[in-house]
């Protein structure tokens, strides 16, 4: 089973995908839990490339094709392994963060960026995405420590990655809920949860 989690800034992405760990590991599976950007030893280095606050500027289309990088490492070393060995992936952001970052808020082409990922991940889509939404201007509110580059990015370019998120999900096919990230922690977790539950294996 592969679930991705994705959403904003402050959308509590991470957060909610250490609950969802914990509580399918407290029914006795095995579960990994990952991030993106930075799963894997090479990965951990575009990470901090693609973070450098220095690296204002760098080209649309590098960014996807580092972001890509980082997932096709990701997904033959971290996610493909796993589910073989028969875990429980939980990953925080998947394809649908290049979709949303790299395509509607760098104004790349979805296609492109689509076929991009298609290509770095041998075709690997979750069973489940849970895309957390919540206005940008509530979500980076709530972060803490200083931006890096692309959370210093003006308002509207957060506007138009929720709106991505928010078109995939309504066009997508059934496998993305849509969780609404201003109630509070536990329903959101509640919430994910029910979903998952209709999902498990027995
Ligand atoms: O989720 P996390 O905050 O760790 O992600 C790191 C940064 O990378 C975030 O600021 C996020 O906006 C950005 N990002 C991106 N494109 C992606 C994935 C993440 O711009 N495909
Ligand atoms: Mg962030």
């Amino acid at each position: 089973l592969f679930v991705a989690f994705e959403g904003g800034e402050g959308s509590g992405k991470t957060t909610q995908s250490r609950l969802l760990a914990i509580w399918l590991r407290d029914q006795g599976f095995d579960v990994v839990q990952t991030r993106e950007p930075g799963s894997t030893k090479v990965g951990m280095r575009l990470r901090a490339i693609l973070l450098d606050a220095s690296h204002q500027g760098l080209s649309p289309r590098a960014e996807a094709m580092l972001y890509a990088a980082d997932r096709a490492e990701h997904v033959e070393k971290v996610i493909r392994p796993a589910l073989y060995r028969g875990s429980t992936v939980i990953s925080d952001r998947y394809v649908d963060s290049s979709l949303a970052y790299q395509g509607a808020g760098r104004s790349l082409d979805r296609g492109e960026v689509e076929r991009v990922n298609a290509w770095a991940t041998g075709g690997l889509v979750p069973d489940l995405t849970v895309l957390i939404d919540l206005p940008p201007s509530v979500g980076l509110r709530r972060m803490a420590s200083p931006a890096d580059r692309i959370e210093a990015e003006p308002l509207e370019f957060h506007e138009r990655v929720r709106r991505e998120f928010r078109a995939l999900a309504a066009a997508g096919p059934d496998r993305y809920f849509v969780v609404d990230g201003t109630l509070p922690q536990e329903e959101v977790s509640r919430l994910i949860q029910d979903r998952v539950r209709e999902i498990l294996p027995d």
